[in-house]
């Protein structure tokens, strides 16, 4: 088996948010790097709409771009979000902050600048070459070479490759191939809830038509209207609704079905909204899922990251964030590696895995949180009494929220120091009414017993 070299050749397929960046901290490396993109370039034919047109960046994803010396350049593009701004069905709002601290805020990220930006940064490197306009369809693993369909006359060619690796997303081509060829395991579990994306215009004369420095959400139980700001004062807004049912995107057929759903449940949305039923109709419905896999390598040949290896629901913001630290960490195992491929990409999913799961699973409960439970009394308590004790506990008790959001603990690691938060929150609440009520000597008891003494050891 062959050992990383300095000067290695490497096939990527996908130029999207992860195989940019991979592709730039390759290059840093010494490797030369080709990927192979279905798209054409974006920077000529502009982004392809009714995709979350913006995202929310939080501070894994801000940690990778820093090490790949990006942050600089991306910092005056990023609009900080500091908590959900809360949108009642009588047009009543709220904040609930993120954080406990000024600077525990995430950031909007327009996705078609941030993946140009990559992309620039790719190919100035003068070691990444991108080929526009191919999209791979298969991979034989025996002749190293990855079959491609040119979009330009549909011409197909044969790239051979070293090391492909695949950030195709959540559909990905590589993925399949290796599921066939190593006789893998997938589920691809869907949501049963979809997405439209919505537009909100900036003010005439310029300026935000909202509140700018927050994420906002209409939460209405079983599903929710979201929007996320952009640069240009406008808003990308985001409806997810069951695909089936009496609201559902089954049940809206006409114009006056979504203009009656939005009179009855998001009222305050519509005077914001004038190209409403235009974009409704205009704008693919997004599908939801959950997609889990194994092995998420082949040999020496092949390997997955990002979306391709494991795409989740985009409730906690966190598919970029993840497939950056999912960069990140691959390049680390690069770092002075002289393992062959097969040895950096197991170490790669040992280490990966169990925290994909793990925010895969969160990412699936905040939605439940974002659509219904943010607005109930009791969470927005328990998310007080968590910031209380955060600040009698700062190295021990840190929220679940901000160790996935404001730290680089391990997903799996936030999940299971979450599981035992909750049990001390649900103690503390069986009794106290409001925060001023809350037993602290109980509290300060129980995480002593429960907790480790500081929970950000396991950050890298
Ligand atoms: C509605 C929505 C909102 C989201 N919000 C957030 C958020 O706020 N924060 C966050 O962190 N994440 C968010 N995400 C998740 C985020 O978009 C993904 O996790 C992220 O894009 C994954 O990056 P990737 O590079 O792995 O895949 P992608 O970004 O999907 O890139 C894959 C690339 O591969 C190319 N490609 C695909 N197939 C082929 C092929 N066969 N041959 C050649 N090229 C191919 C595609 O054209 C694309 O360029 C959201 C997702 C959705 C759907």
């Amino acid at each position: 088996m062959k050992a990383p070299r300095e000067t290695e050749e490497l096939t990527l397929v996908g130029a999207g948010l992860a195989g940019s960046l991979l592709s730039i901290f390759l290059a840093r490396r010494g490797h030369r790097v080709t990927i192979l993109e279905r798209r054409p370039d974006p920077r000529i034919a502009g982004a392809v709409g009714g995709r979350s047109i913006n995202l929310a960046l939080a501070n894994r994803g801000i940690h990778a771009l820093e090490r790949a010396g990006l942050m600089e350049r991306l910092r005056p593009l990023l609009i900080p979000m500091a908590g959900r701004m809360l949108h009642d069905e009588d047009g009543r709002l709220q904040l609930v902050p993120y954080g406990n601290k000024p600077h525990e805020v995430i950031y909007s990220v327009s996705r078609g600048g941030l993946n140009a930006m990559l992309m620039d940064a790719a190919q100035a490197s003068g070691r990444v070459s991108i080929r526009f306009g191919q999209t791979v369809e298969g991979v034989d693993f025996e002749a190293r070479s990855a079959r491609s369909r040119s979009g330009a006359d549909g011409a197909i060619r044969d790239f051979p490759f070293r090391v492909l690796i695949g950030t195709d997303g959540s559909a990905s081509a590589v993925r399949a191939a290796i599921m066939e060829r190593a006789a893998g395991s997938l589920s691809e579990e869907p949501l049963g809830h979809g997405y439209k994306e919505l537009s909100i215009p900036g003010l005439a004369g310029g300026g935000f038509p909202m509140e700018k420095n927050a994420l906002h959400i209409w939460p209405r139980g079983e599903y929710m209207l979201i929007a996320l700001p952009n640069a240009d004062g406008s808003f990308t807004a985001t409806l997810f609704l069951p695909n089936q049912g009496d609201e559902s995107f089954e049940a809206l057929r006409t114009e006056d079905d979504v203009r009656s759903l939005f009179e009855r449940r998001f009222a305050d949305a519509i005077p914001m909204m004038p190209a409403l039923t235009r974009d409704f109709f205009a704008n693919p419905t997004g599908h939801l899922e959950t997609v889990r896999c194994r092995p998420w390598s082949f040999g020496d040949e092949a390997l997955i990251l990002g979306d391709a290896a494991h795409a989740i629901v985009p409730f906690h913001g966190q598919g970029m964030n993840a497939a950056f630290e999912d960069c990140d960490a691959l390049d680390v195992l690069l770092e002075g590696a002289v393992r062959p491929w097969n040895g950096i990409f197991s170490a790669f999913e040992s280490q990966r895995r169990p925290n994909a799961d793990a925010i895969a699973a969160m990412a699936l409960e905040n939605y439940v949180e974002m659509r219904s439970t943010v607005r109930e009394p009791l969470f927005q308590l328990k998310k007080t009494i968590a910031f209380r004790l955060e600040e009698r506990h700062p190295r021990r008790f840190i929220p679940r929220y901000s160790m996935v959001m404001f730290h680089r603990i391990p997903y799996s690691e936030a999940q299971r120091l979450g599981a035992i938060q909750e049990g001390i929150l649900n103690e503390l609440t069986r009794t106290a009414r409001g925060v001023e009520e809350v037993d602290y000597e109980t509290a300060d008891r129980l995480i002593a017993e429960r907790l480790p003494p500081d929970v950000r050891l396991p950050e890298p």
